[in-house]
């Protein structure tokens, strides 16, 4: 099997076109075939070597390697213009010399007579006539004469498609100018590369018949096609950058793992037949099949995008946890690095309490600065929900806990133990106790379970944090007075 992705470097690597390269890497990659790059440069004002390079930074990141050197579409002009003339010597191509104005003219009459036109005017030349006038120097395109009948092939997404070639107009191949066009440089290009198996997105279905009807009068295999189904916006629309779908470049800064990527993309049309959603690399490799690429449009959902994210988070190894976290910590960055490294056991439990809520790096790093830095801020919610509707008796339960903390054995069960006898004493549920005593400890009115955090922050910095937090009930009751 031969596959290429042939992205155009007129923009960024987008979603739909992250997902044509997965789709045709994963089925290389299974078979054992060969995934090549074709860079459809050959609109050369809006191609840029920019571009290009995103593009390919792009799918190294998403670990899509290619085989063999990118083939630039561009290089090949000689090749298909050859053909063209190849068609033209075999009487299954024509020169059409019709001017731009006439058939403007001829459009406006009979729009449905523009159509026929050039081949009518072709026909009606005497023999000889075309030869000449080519002699000459007048500008002609050069057309395919489209032949009677239907195009059908077997779509190993959509099943048998057919079209009527009375449908699709004689397409020119050449321009006056002498540049091909689109589907000749493309019908060129797949035979030339050894292509054995088109997947591209739905949006090319119509060129598919004109590009096998070329391979067939080239007396060329025609490869096999599969088009996948579009991907569409929460709203139903087509994609675009209005839902917030950004480049893949974007995604990466945005602190999506590369695997979480990859997974997200292969979920976008295609389904492993089960309700499994998580894939590593190597099993999306092992277990992707067109046959299992739904038919209709799959629509793009950045929550699970984010959810993947956090799936594949927590599968990785607090060795490349640390550098994420690191980066986003900003001034405390260097005692975090320190302390990461000098007690690595530590920094993987705290990585592990910290995993089951996070959805990236950011996030991680969010929930790790309690942990690292000396002060840290109050989420105002969470102050006025656990310590100021009740401010004395906030005060009262975290210097019974301070008190009783001095203590008690630093682990998970004593603790926990201690504050429930705590509560018990004090007359209330436990939660009265834990609700201001987690704003203390993270500012926050959500986290992990209570004892794990404080087995993890360990005694002295819980017991600074709750002295912190009375220092600040303390000057907001000076303040209320
Ligand atoms: N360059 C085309 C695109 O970016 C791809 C053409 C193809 O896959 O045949 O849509």
């Amino acid at each position: 099997m031969r596959l290429r992705f042939a992205p155009s470097p007129t923009g960024h690597l987008h979603v739909g076109g992250a997902r044509t390269a997965l789709f045709n890497w994963l089925l290389a990659r299974r078979e054992g075939g060969v995934f090549l790059l074709r860079i459809e440069d050959t609109d050369r004002e809006r191609s840029s070597v920019e571009m290009l390079d995103a593009i390919l930074e792009g799918l190294r990141w998403m670990g899509l390697d290619w085989d063999e050197e990118p083939f630039h579409q561009s290089r090949g002009l000689e090749r298909h213009q050859a053909d063209a003339h190849r068609l033209l010597r075999e009487g299954l191509a024509y020169r059409d010399f019709t001017r731009p104005e006439e058939l403007v003219r001829i459009r406006q009459e009979d729009p449905t007579r523009a159509a026929r036109y050039p081949r009518e005017a072709a026909d009606a030349m005497a023999p000889g006539e075309s030869e000449e006038r080519a002699h000459g120097g007048e500008p002609f395109a050069v057309r395919f004469k489209v032949p009677a009948g239907a195009t059908r092939w077997k779509d190993l997404v959509h099943g048998s498609l057919r079209f009527r070639n009375t449908d699709l107009e004689d397409l020119v191949l050449l321009r006056a100018d002498g540049t091909p066009t689109y589907n000749l440089a493309v019908a060129s290009d797949d035979h030339h590369q050894r292509i054995t198996h088109v997947i591209r997105g739905d949006d090319h279905i119509s060129n598919t018949p004109k590009q096998i009807l070329l391979h067939e009068a080239l007396g060329r295999p025609v490869p096999e096609f599969a088009h996948v189904p579009m991907i569409l916006g929460p709203d139903g629309k087509r994609l675009s950058k209005r839902h917030g779908a950004a480049a893949i470049g974007e995604y990466r800064k945005r602190g999506i793992l590369p695997e979480a990527m990859v997974n997200f993309l292969a979920l976008l049309g295609w389904s492993p037949g089960t309700d499994e959603e998580v894939f590593s690399m190597e099993e999306l490799v092992s277990r992707f099949s067109l046959d299992r690429v739904l038919k209709k449009s799959s629509v793009f959902d950045p929550d699970k995008l984010q959810w993947l994210n956090g799936r594949h988070l927590a599968k990785l190894p607090a060795s490349r946890l640390a550098p994420m976290i690191l980066q986003e910590l900003g001034e405390l960055r260097g005692v975090a690095e320190e302390r990461i490294a000098g007690e690595p056991e530590w920094f993987a439990s705290l990585a592990e309490l910290l995993l089951p809520r996070a959805r990236s790096g950011r996030d991680l790093a969010e929930q790790a600065r309690p942990y690292f830095a000396e002060r840290i801020d109050y989420d105002p919610e969470a102050v006025r929900k656990h310590w100021r509707k009740d401010p004395e008796t906030a005060v009262a339960h975290l210097e019974a806990l301070r008190a009783c903390f001095h203590e008690v054995e630093w682990t998970e069960d004593a603790l926990e133990t201690a504050l429930r006898a705590l509560a018990k004493e004090r007359g209330v549920g436990a939660g009265k106790l834990i609700h201001p005593l987690r704003v203390a400890l993270t500012g926050q009115a959500v986290s992990p379970g209570i004892f794990e955090v404080l087995a993890v922050m360990g005694r002295n910095l819980s017991l600074a944090r709750i002295d912190q937090a009375l220092e600040e009930l303390e000057a907001a009751h000076r303040r209320d007075s």
